[in-house]
């Protein structure tokens, strides 16, 4: 068994919060710096010059990406053979309350009904695993309102099959048109229950852009997919283009015999997420 002191993971989780919200992965970075090279129109071409000029002045002044700093989502994979010397949550929401206070990172968090701020983007959403080992793996991810709000879970009649998901992927991104900020990314849940969808929908997002699905028929249909979104020619901020959305990640479970679950979980441009493992 091997112990793991709150206070490391308080700042490992405060440090994520602040450098993920300035600094997009290698990856994302790179499609979004060469983005505009694939495009023919001029307006398009423009949106990725100024994508590409805020990911330098971010990395410049320290200021964030975007003013939407996200409701934090955490991934957390705990080793069964892992103890934490406190309590692991309320680790997670001090370094998210200590991130966003330092960082000077906008707190989006409010109640529902009242819409009052909870004043330090706390609570924080936490999905937890438990997996074989002795590490603890914590995923960050700053989730902006405009994306998410364009994201959507239904339940697909059994008989609807890949075109019934092709065709509400397809439904969802035309009509979300530039409410997410395109170029986009989309992590796709298929399978499972209702909540277990959306968390596989969220998970794909976490993939990177080169990576290939493992199983060669749904490395197919995330190509074939993705072309056909890119058909639709929103493009970047919605103003046409070849670029609609930069990737499109697809996790696929069992699910009832009765249900084909689908969940579309749509990323902007300003991709952000971040992990570290203790
Ligand atoms: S959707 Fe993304 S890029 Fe657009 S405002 Fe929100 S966080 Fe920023």
């Amino acid at each position: 068994m091997r112990t793991i002191a709150v206070k490391d993971i308080v700042k490992a989780v405060r440090d994520m919060c602040i450098h993920a919200n300035r600094f997009q992965p290698a990856d994302v970075r790179k499609c979004l710096k060469e983005g505009g090279a694939r495009e023919d129109s001029p307006a398009a071409k423009e949106v990725f010059r100024q994508i590409s000029e805020n990911i330098d002045l971010a990395e410049k002044t320290g200021l964030p990406l975007c003013q939407d700093t996200g409701l934090a989502v955490f991934f957390v994979e705990i080793g069964q053979d892992v103890h934490v010397d406190g309590n692991l949550t309320e680790a997670i929401n001090e370094g998210t309350r200590q991130g966003y206070g330092e960082g000077y990172l906008r707190k989006s968090a409010c109640d529902p009904f009242t819409r009052k701020n909870t004043g330090d983007n706390t609570p924080a959403v936490i999905h937890y695993d438990v997996v074989p080992g002795e590490k603890l793996r914590i995923a960050f991810m700053a989730k902006g309102g405009g994306a998410e709000n364009m994201s959507r879970v239904t339940m697909l009649a059994p008989a609807a099959g890949w075109d019934g998901v092709k065709n509400f992927v397809l439904t969802r991104v035309a009509e979300s048109r530039s409410n997410p900020c395109p170029p986009i990314f989309i992590g796709i849940g298929i399978g499972g229950t209702f909540e277990h969808s959306a968390k596989l929908a969220k998970l794909a997002l976490m993939r990177r852009v080169d990576d290939i699905n493992p199983d060669p028929d749904l490395a197919a249909k995330e190509a074939e997919l993705l072309a056909l979104v890119n058909r639709l020619n929103i493009g970047p901020m919605g103003l046409g283009g070849r670029q609609t959305a930069i990737a499109l990640k697809m996790n696929v479970s069992p699910c009832h015999i009765a249900s084909l679950p689908l969940a579309v979980n749509i990323q902007c441009h300003s991709s952000r997420h971040e992990e570290v493992t203790l």
